[in-house]
């Protein structure tokens, strides 16, 4: 029988991409294992299939092959956020910090609605910046965030702290330090 622990140790590291000093998890060793992509699926659908979820909103780009094997399990719709500059009808953005510079993403106006309870999902929490900016792009639509959900977590950052501090519970499946 896998496991959680089993499927952490399946996430490949990196050293030293994509920049100097970046040790870099990739999740590509996961997704291409029948077995350990869909207990990562499963895994989550457990967590959230009665919890009336209206739609899953994955971010761009792992969020979104999580997130809509997620939806399609859970049978409700997907919504992609996404990089500035890539969704083609009217959307609001959101600008964060991230460790040099700064990122902006977008989600359409009508992705969802007010009161939608969304499932926010991606692979990895790291400073929480891109999660946090996904919460507040939800709500600002007037929509709630159920749950933000990743597959791990780095503790010895305060990624967690920050999303959980903006009100908004974080589930993940492993927590790495
Ligand atoms: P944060 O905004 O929490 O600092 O960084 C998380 C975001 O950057 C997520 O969208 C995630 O996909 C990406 N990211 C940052 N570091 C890694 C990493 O080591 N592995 C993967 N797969 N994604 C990362």
């Amino acid at each position: 029988v896998i496991g959680v622990e089993a499927l952490a140790a399946k996430i490949r590291k990196i050293p030293n991409w994509p920049q100097e000093g970046i040790l870099f998890h990739d999740i590509t060793p996961v997704l291409q294992s029948p077995q350990y992509f869909r207990l990562l699926v499963d895994l989550m659908v457990y967590r959230y299939m009665d919890q009336k979820i209206d739609v899953v909103a994955g971010l761009d780009a792992r969020g979104f092959i999580i997130g809509a094997a997620l939806a399609y399990q859970l049978n409700v719709g997907f919504v992609p956020i996404r990089k500035k500059g890539k969704l083609p009808f009217t959307t609001i953005a959101e600008s964060y910090e991230l460790e040099y510079g700064h990122a902006t993403i977008e989600m359409h106006t009508d992705a969802v609605k007010p009161g939608t309870r969304v499932l926010l999902v991606d692979d990895l929490v790291a400073t929480g910046g891109t999660m946090t900016a996904g919460a507040k792009l939800i709500r600002k639509l007037g929509a709630e965030v159920v749950e933000a959900a990743a597959i791990i977590e780095f503790t010895d950052l305060p990624g967690g702290k920050r999303i959980r501090n903006e009100g908004v519970p974080l589930f993940t499946l492993y927590q790495n330090s």
